[in-house]
């Protein structure tokens, strides 16, 4: 038996028939990570003390006979998400020696389930991009074909699943981080609601759509992740009293929404005939397919790079040389704030910076952030009348499978384009999930499956359904 190659409930029911301890399978981990992850590059930091005596742990709570899912299964963290006395990066210079002094409230969750943490996982700066290209410390290769990217910002929790160096991982999700590396590497990932996941802890990008969510080998386990990471935390205003429950729902008679702007103008061929290949299956099994429209998504892009610039400015203001990381000397505080600023971060991230500060100006507010505010309405309202009639919304996650690395790193706006379907619901606050259902050659291509707020038992049981066709 691969030890690495189980998914979470194989490897809990192994651990529970005592047929391997949770230290052999974390060694097991720890053994395919230094095999493999030179090329990869999936892994920042690889904290195997930290690793070794959780497991000892959870092998005596497992011995105990009182334990859970999570407990002894090894898992891989984002580095833009804080646990306690562990370098986070958020993959820039300007955090590069930078140590959490606390957990994140998700962290605190899955430690207390008894999970085991390898390490911290490789992302865009700040989590900004769709390739991890936009790391201070290198790309992650895609492990289906090491001259392509892995996705992004989640880029090296979901190779790091794909490639099993991880049992499952934590990812974040502001406008497609999570279901879009997902696709491109053939994993799940699951981007919960707006509310349904504590952000305390995690580095914020942009504030009012970070969520954080499981990458996973499938669907269960994602159902397992999640319910183990979401509800209320005092610590995070935006959290609500969520509470998963499983849903009793099937495919036949089940109303799927296809939205017509999705399968327009710059979506590959081929990923079109996967996804459709598969809502066709979906209508074999009695799902009803209706075509619905939703006109403002086409505005998607721009609200987006302006409203996640915008509260990208505020965020990354703390970051100036003095109460953070990095702290360049100059002549006087404005000097260090610049050089600070100047040698820590990358040109994503200063440019986003930069827009940030441009569309909060006073001569401009009205032109920009008001606007896409309310285009940001307008979105929502599109995704509202939607599930008015449609009880889920069936659309591709990502327009072409994983790109060559290098194709994109200079054209922003190219770059920007691998989000167009990922980031009109996040605008929205909804959750969605990217399940694999096809490949080009040896590329993964991931379907996408939109459910209205706190939906996410209803996504994951139509998902599960679907992986077992
Ligand atoms: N690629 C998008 C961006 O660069 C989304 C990133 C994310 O979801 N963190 O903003």
């Amino acid at each position: 038996m691969n030890l690495t190659e189980l998914t979470i409930t194989q490897a809990h029911n192994g651990l529970k028939n005592k047929e391997f301890s949770s230290v052999d399978l974390t060694k097991a981990y720890l053994e395919k990570i230094k095999k493999s992850d030179k090329e990869l590059n999936a892994f920042l930091s690889v904290t195997e003390e930290l690793a070794l005596s959780q497991a000892e742990s959870a092998d005596k709570k497992i011995n105990s006979g009182n334990f859970g899912e999570l407990t002894g299964i090894p898992c891989a963290i984002k580095d833009a998400i804080l646990v306690e006395g562990q370098k986070c990066t958020a993959a820039s210079k300007i955090l590069e020696n930078y140590v959490a002094p606390y957990d994140a409230t998700v962290i605190q969750k899955l430690k207390k389930e008894g999970t085991v943490i390898l390490g911290k996982t490789n992302t865009d700066e700040f989590t900004m991009g769709s390739s991890t290209e936009n790391s201070a410390f290198g790309v992650t290769k895609n492990p289906y074909d090491k001259t392509r990217v892995a996705g992004g910002s989640s880029g090296g929790s979901a190779a790091a699943v794909a490639a099993n160096e991880a049992c499952y991982a934590l990812g974040s999700d502001t406008g497609g981080s999570i279901r879009q590396p997902a696709s491109l590497c053939g994993v799940i990932g699951l981007c919960p609601t707006y509310g349904s996941v504590s952000r305390y802890g995690l580095i914020a990008h942009a504030s009012s759509l970070d969520q954080i969510g499981p990458l996973t080998k499938n669907v269960e386990d994602a159902k397992i992740v999640f319910e183990a990471i979401s509800g209320k935390d005092k610590m995070d205003a935006t959290s609500t009293d969520y509470k998963f429950e499983e849903a009793k729902v099937e495919l036949k008679g089940l109303k799927i929404g296809v939205p017509k702007e999705y399968f327009a103008k710059g979506i590959d061929k081929e990923v079109e005939k996967i996804i459709k290949n598969s809502i066709k299956k979906a209508q074999d099994q009695g799902a009803k397919i209706k075509e619905i429209s939703l006109p403002s998504s086409e505005y998607a892009l721009a609200c987006y790079y302006i409203i996640g610039p915008a509260e990208i400015s505020a965020n990354l203001a703390r970051f100036d040389g003095i109460k953070y990381g990095l702290s360049v000397d100059g002549k006087d505080l404005l000097d260090v704030y610049l050089k600070s600023k100047g040698h820590g971060f990358g040109a994503e991230v200063k440019r986003r910076i930069m827009i940030g500060t441009y569309v909060l100006s006073s001569g401009y507010y009205d032109a920009y952030y008001k606007k896409a505010q309310e285009v940001r309405q307008f979105i929502r309202q599109d995704f509202a009348k939607a599930f008015e009639k449609v009880d889920l919304i069936f659309c591709p996650v990502s327009p072409f499978p994983a790109f060559k690395i290098g194709e994109k790193a200079d054209d922003p706006i190219s770059m920007y384009l691998a989000d167009i379907y990922t980031i009109p619901m996040k605008l929205a606050g909804l959750p969605g999930i990217s399940l694999p259902v096809g490949k080009i050659g040896e590329l993964p291509v991931g379907l996408q499956i939109i459910g209205n707020h706190f939906q996410e038992n209803k996504i994951l049981a139509i998902a599960e359904t679907i992986e077992k066709l």
